[in-house]
C-alpha cells in the first residue's frame, strides 16, 4: 500500500536485508478463529511489542467492531492461504505502507515454510512505523485528533486497514487498487470514529 498512488512490487534493499540477517529475526504464530488465516508473524529481535500490537488489533478489535464496518472482508478470510506470513520493519525504502508478495516472490522463510507444510502460503509485509505516522485523510470529526488516547486508536486502526488491505490483494490478485483503496478508507473513517467512540 502506498501512499499516494498505485502498489507496484518492491523488494527490501541487499544492505536491509543483510542487516536483518546480522540482528535476527523472530516469529511469532497467531492462532485464529476459522476460517481466518494462521497468521506467523516475523519482527526483528527486540520488536516483541510490534506482535504484540497485531495480535490485539487481529485477536481483540477485529472481532469487535460493528458487523457492517467488518462485512466487506468476511468473504475474504475463507479464500486466503491457511497460513500468511506477515514481515514486519519499521520502515520501506520505497515508504511504502505494506505489500502484498505475489506467488513467486515470497522471502526464503515464507518459501521454506510453505515446502515444509506442503500447504498454501501468502505473504505480506508491514512498514509499522510508517503506519504510525499515516494520516489517511481528514476525519469526518476534525477535532479528533486532540481526543485523549487519538494515537493509540489511530495506530490500531491503521495497522488493520493495511493489513486486510494487503490481504485482500492477496486472496483476489484481480481486484483494482483504486476499489481496495476505496474499501481501505472507509474501513479506516468507520473503525477510528467507532474506537474512538464517535459513531
Ligand atoms: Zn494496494
Ligand atoms: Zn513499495
Amino acid at each position: 500500500m502506498r501512499k499516494p498512488t498505485l502498489g507496484r512490487v518492491h523488494s527490501p534493499g541487499l544492505l536491509r536485508s543483510f542487516v536483518e540477517h546480522l540482528r535476527g529475526r523472530e516469529q511469532t504464530l497467531i492462532r485464529s478463529p476459522e476460517p481466518w488465516p494462521l497468521l506467523l508473524l516475523s519482527y526483528p529481535t527486540g520488536s516483541g511489542a510490534i506482535a504484540g500490537e497485531v495480535r490485539d488489533a487481529w485477536l481483540h478489535t477485529l472481532p469487535s467492531l460493528r458487523a457492517p464496518v467488518v462485512a466487506p472482508y468476511l468473504d475474504m478470510m475463507s479464500r486466503l492461504p491457511t497460513i500468511v506470513v506477515v514481515q514486519l520493519r519499521p520502515y520501506n525504502i520505497c515508504t511504502c505502507l505494506g505489500h502484498h508478495h505475489p506467488a513467486g516472490t515470497e522471502s526464503r522463510l515464507a518459501r521454506s515454510l510453505a515446502s515444509d507444510l506442503g500447504g498454501r502460503l501468502g505473504e505480506i509485509d508491514l512498514a509499522w512505523e510508517a503506519i504510525r505516522r499515516w494520516r489517511p485523510h481528514p476525519l469526518r470529526t476534525t477535532a479528533a485528533e486532540s481526543l485523549a488516547g487519538f494515537e493509540h486508536s489511530h495506530f490500531r486502526t491503521a495497522l488493520l486497514t493495511v493489513l486486510l488491505h494487503e490481504l485482500e490483494h492477496l486472496a483476489y490478485p484481480d481486484h483494482q487498487e483504486r476499489s481496495v483503496r476505496g474499501a481501505s478508507d472507509e474501513f479506516y473513517t468507520q473503525v477510528l470514529e467507532e474506537l474512538l467512540s464517535l459513531a
